[in-house]
């Protein structure tokens, strides 16, 4: 369980993110805050997934820093130490790479990830699929909606045999995503 050095930087976490997260939105009809994500995530890593591990819940929240603001990994390792660093770009997309390419990337390299970082790819997918769901980016037609959850699936393909419980959550919230979009 956690102790109070933990809940510490739990909060550390979250402010980081919230302040590096403060001018994005989601790509919602409502434009909802950005940091409402990494905090789902890491939200259902613990709920869903019941992973009690510190260094797990706050690469959950710090997930998109990398990848959609300007922190530097120093940044990361400086407050959150090496480990997190380690797990935060081990989830990070090369955003040099073209995009299909990313998207390609995302589902060879899902089997080698740590499983630590399968669990928060898995949170992060089922939360992206539950946005899609209930809030949608409004401009995206049917079939782009299809297509995400199609590429989820070959992603989470790759990153079972760790979590039961946020392998079924995804599971679930799939299902409720295809019967919505019929
Ligand atoms: P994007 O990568 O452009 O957008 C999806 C990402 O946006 C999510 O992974 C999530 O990432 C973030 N996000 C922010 N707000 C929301 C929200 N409300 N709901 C869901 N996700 C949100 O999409 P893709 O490139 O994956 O496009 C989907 C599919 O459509 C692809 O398979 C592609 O082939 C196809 N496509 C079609 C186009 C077209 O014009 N028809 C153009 C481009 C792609 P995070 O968690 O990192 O924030
Ligand atoms: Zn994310």
């Amino acid at each position: 369980m956690l102790d109070t050095e933990d809940i510490t930087l739990l909060f550390k976490a979250l402010t980081f993110a919230a302040e590096k997260h403060r001018l994005q939105r989601r790509k919602d009809g409502e434009a909802s805050p950005y940091i409402n994500h990494p905090i789902q995530v890491a939200d259902t890593l613990w709920q869903i997934g019941e992973v009690y591990d510190i260094v797990t819940i706050i690469a959950g929240l710090l997930h998109d820093t990398l990848e959609d603001t300007k922190t530097t990994p120093a940044e990361i390792e400086t407050l959150f130490g090496a480990e997190v660093l380690a797990l935060v770009q081990e989830v990070t997309d090369d955003k040099s790479l073209p995009k299909m390419r990313r998207k390609q990337l995302q589902i060879d390299k899902a089997p080698h990830k740590s499983p630590r970082a399968k669990q928060i790819k898995l949170a992060d997918k089922s939360c992206n699929i539950y946005d899609l769901t209930h809030s949608p980016p409004p401009n995206w037609s049917s079939q782009r909606r299809q297509e995400y959850l199609d590429w989820t699936e070959q992603v989470v393909a790759g990153l079972r045999g760790i979590n039961p419980a946020l392998e079924n959550h995804y599971d679930t919230l799939l299902a409720e995503a295809r019967t919505v979009m019929a």
